[in-house]
């Protein structure tokens, strides 16, 4: 079985949402549309309060004055109607964002034009890449990083394979399942054309062995088209780009690398999807699927919901139970944990998980028993790290390999004295940032 050094594996939690399909969750009646739902440059909006907008019509746009401006992706409307308020509003990533909010006309009535089908055979790499960039389609695993910026690597970096990233290794999340087995063949067109803009001749679909009945129905829609859909040990992060090209290709990115310096670029499955349609039809991204579970909710589902739905919505349409101590909006390995239910779905969102046994740790000294350093799966020291920045020693933690870590939580899940790894790392992170910025404007002052 196809797998990687260390990690480990966390109860999945799946049983109860795997077997939903997918269905559509009822459209609220106000949408709210962040500028920021990437990593990237933010958007600026392109309306104004008392605006009338149709579906799919941009509402957001990379601000022309950065020069930054191609690592960003646009902003479309989600419902058609009025726009109400062009605010600041609640936002998953902590800080309120500046947001278009649209009053839903109950019309669905879409932008001229859109949703023609075109033959993608007749598009090129650029035609493809174009029709992406146009959809604002970025990275739906969670990452949100602007698709058609991992698709241009530089001319000295050729991509010679594409992995399409099946593996849901987060407990819990299954919208990723439920679209491989409901729109396999749409997701396999959605490799080829990846394939056809960074001409890659070899395509892997990876998933982990927990779900070998989408891995068969992939099979099915993938004969006679040279994509390999592979196995892999059920683990976690099983699902991390390094991990998954590891396992796949035995290839190793290197230490704060990426990807495509091994020629490899690694796309989401359900990312996969809202290419093809893009491609096909010209559709932007102005809706996704996530699951909605946890031992918080009555009715565990998967749910095609269009972005900008508050996750009080989302929660409602589940039943939510009494005694509800936690909301994380992801898996929550990785997942962004939420202290209010106004904010919205975006382009990101896997998941929405409530969660009533949500543990209060007290954590304790390290007490040296290495469960952490088997656990991590990029080989660092992670109760190194978090004494270095529990210390506050900032030339200690400048020792570490730190910048390595891409925060999975596998350290911290295994730990016996509960020690909050992650949030060290984080905060180690931010005292490095802050000391080279203070380098730089030293230097920048002669
Ligand atoms: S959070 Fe970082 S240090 Fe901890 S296991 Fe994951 S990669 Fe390793
Ligand atoms: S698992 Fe926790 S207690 Fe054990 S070595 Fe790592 S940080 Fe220390």
């Amino acid at each position: 079985m196809r797998t990687f050094p260390g990690g480990f594996h966390p109860h999945d939690h799946k049983e109860r949402s795997k077997g939903q399909a997918i269905r559509c969750l009822p459209v609220p009646a106000q949408v709210v549309l962040p500028m920021v739902q990437h990593i990237g440059v933010p958007c600026v909006p392109t309306v104004k309060k008392g605006d009338a907008v149709c579906l799919g019509q941009v509402v957001g746009t990379p601000d022309p004055e950065n020069p930054r401006r191609f690592v960003s992706a646009r902003v479309h409307a989600s419902v058609s109607g009025e726009v109400v308020a062009v605010e600041p509003r609640p936002h998953p990533f902590g800080s309120p964002v500046l947001s278009v909010v649209l009053q839903n006309d109950g019309q669905d009535t879409w932008v001229d034009g859109l949703l023609d089908e075109t033959d993608p055979g007749g598009l090129d790499a650029a035609a493809i890449k174009d029709r992406i960039q146009a959809a604002g389609i970025v990275g739906m695993g969670g990452a949100a990083f602007p698709t058609h910026v991992k698709l241009s690597p530089p001319p000295d970096k050729p991509i010679d394979t594409v992995i399409l990233n099946g593996a849901e290794c987060e407990p819990y999340l299954t919208c990723d399942y439920r679209l491989m087995l409901e729109q396999a063949e749409e997701i396999v067109e959605g490799l080829q054309l990846i394939a056809r803009t960074v001409d890659a001749k070899h395509l892997y679909i990876g998933i982990e062995a927990n779900k070998r009945d989408a891995a068969d129905v992939l099979r099915r829609a993938a004969e006679g088209t040279g994509i390999a859909v592979e196995l892999c040990r059920v683990k976690y992060p099983q699902g991390a780009e390094k991990q998954l090209i590891v396992a796949l290709t035995g290839r190793r990115v290197p230490a704060v690398g990426l990807p495509l310096e091994v020629g490899v670029v690694v796309h989401n499955v359900a990312t996969a999807l809202a290419i093809r349609q893009a491609a096909c039809s010209n559709r932007p991204l102005v809706d996704r699927v996530l699951t909605v579970a946890g031992d918080g909710v009555k009715r565990p589902a998967n749910l095609r919901v269009r972005l900008g739905t508050p996750i009080r919505h989302v929660l409602d349409d589940a039943r939510p139970r009494d005694g509800v101590r936690k909301i994380v909006l992801g898996g929550p390995m990785m997942g962004l944990a939420q202290h209010r239910t106004d904010v919205p779905v975006i382009k990101g969102t896997s998941g929405v998980l409530a969660l009533r046994a949500a543990p209060t740790h007290t954590w304790r000294a390290c007490i040296s028993c290495g469960r952490c350093v088997d656990a991590c799966p990029m080989n660092l020291l992670p109760n190194e790290i978090s004494i270095a920045c529990e210390a506050r020693d900032v030339d200690a933690i400048a020792a570490t390999t730190i910048l390595d870590c891409f925060e999975c939580g596998g350290c911290a899940y295994v730990c016996p004295a509960k020690r909050p790894i992650v949030h060290w790392v984080k905060f180690g992170k931010a005292e490095l940032a802050k000391r080279r910025a203070e380098q730089q404007a030293r230097q920048a002052a002669g």
